[in-house]
């Protein structure tokens, strides 16, 4: 039996009849570029996510990136960010002309350590970019709690944690925006590209709006220098049927997350553990070992798939060079990248696929 670390085509099949009448109205419609059907994907995650504006947009890099502009980030700021996240985090706030600031994470929980930002605020920072890592809510209370003492903004980067929820609420709309992707792997993807950005902030989302269409709410009236950055219909479509199931696919995760949780007690791995007052959308299962290379080859002669993520720290990667990181300055985020390790994840694992992942580990 060979696992896949994600079948990515099973999410489609399990809905093909819907999926494929929803993208035949499309095509049937002759309408190609935002429209009804966009309106449509954004009331009904806006109304999933519970906030007042869903603006969609072609992925979750420019919804990072549009919302940043959107609440005037440019030349010189500064955004805090983490020090271990995808790099897209960090390229949203480049795109600005901005400086990204890594503040390290929590080590049991891989997100943003709130004890740690206000040493890394300057006259110059404008926001606070929390991650929501893994599909694991970062600690938000006390990140608003400082944003709102020194009047800076906060967006999150949801990306990773559709339907999660921190105090009862599903992220969406705790501080000013939150920016997400729909890329086919999350646990809300589309087929193909997609983002959007939620927020409560209706003058944020009216100026996001206008961005992403070339800087123009009347057709060929332009009163910023804005992008191209739409949700196509197909997507939205697809999207639409999909966000009905995404409910039930987070409960099937939590399933595979407490079968490994359970099973691997006694493994000698370091586990992911769920903090108090949060709910997780385990978009990753991500242990940690000290000979990760032993434990990936293991893995690979059982037929099992596993990814890294991420195996360079933005501030290692060459992108940054030129920002003066030195190895041994986020000792955290290198350490992480040296030590973890994704198992397979998703709502189609089935529990026989599973036990011989944890065959495999423990053996
Ligand atoms: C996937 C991802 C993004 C970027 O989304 P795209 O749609 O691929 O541009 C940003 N941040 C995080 C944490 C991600 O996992």
């Amino acid at each position: 039996m060979t696992i896949p670390f994600l079948d990515i085509q099973a999410s489609y099949k399990e809905l093909k009849t819907e999926i494929d009448a929803a993208v035949q109205r499309v095509l049937d419609s002759g309408w190609y570029i935002l429209g009804g059907e966009v309106d449509a994907f954004e009331h009904d995650y806006a109304q999933y996510c519970g906030t007042s504006h869903c603006v969609s947009l072609a992925n979750g890099l420019d919804a990072l990136h549009l919302a940043l502009r959107a609440m005037g980030v440019g030349a010189g700021d500064e955004v805090i960010v983490p020090s271990n996240t995808y790099i897209a985090t960090w390229l949203a706030v480049s795109q600005c002309g901005a400086v990204p600031v890594p503040v390290e994470p929590v080590e049991a929980s891989y997100n943003l350590d709130p004890a740690q930002i206000e040493a890394a605020i300057t006259p110059r920072t404008k926001v606070i970019l929390p991650v929501h890592l893994y599909g694991q809510p970062a600690d938000l209370a006390p990140i608003l709690a400082i944003a709102k003492k020194h009047g800076l903004r906060v967006l999150e980067d949801g990306a990773q944690s559709h339907g999660a929820r921190y105090q009862g609420q599903r992220l969406g709309g705790h501080g000013d925006a939150v920016a997400w992707s729909f890329y086919p792997g999350k646990n809300l993807g589309a087929l193909g590209d997609g983002g959007a950005v939620t927020t409560n902030d209706p003058e944020l989302a009216d100026r996001i709006r206008v961005l992403r269409n070339y800087g123009s709410r009347v057709k060929y009236v332009n009163e910023v220098q804005g992008y191209n950055s739409r949700l196509d219909p197909l997507q939205a479509a697809a999207l639409c049927v999909k966000l009905k199931y995404l409910d039930a696919w987070n409960a099937r995760r939590t399933e595979v997350a407490r079968r490994y949780t359970a099973n691997l007690e006694n493994s000698g791995l370091i586990l992911p553990k769920v903090p108090e007052g949060m709910e997780a959308a385990w978009h990753l299962y991500v242990v940690r070992a000290e000979d990760r290379e032993a434990l990936q080859a293991k893995l690979t002669v059982a037929g099992v798939g596993s990814l890294i993520h991420y195996p360079i720290p933005p501030h290692l990667q060459q992108a940054y060079a030129d920002a003066g990181f030195t190895a041994g300055q986020f000792p955290l985020a290198e350490i992480m990248a040296k030590q973890v390790l994704s198992l397979p994840m998703g709502p189609h694992l089935s529990a026989e696929q599973q036990q011989a992942v944890i065959q495999a580990i423990t053996a």
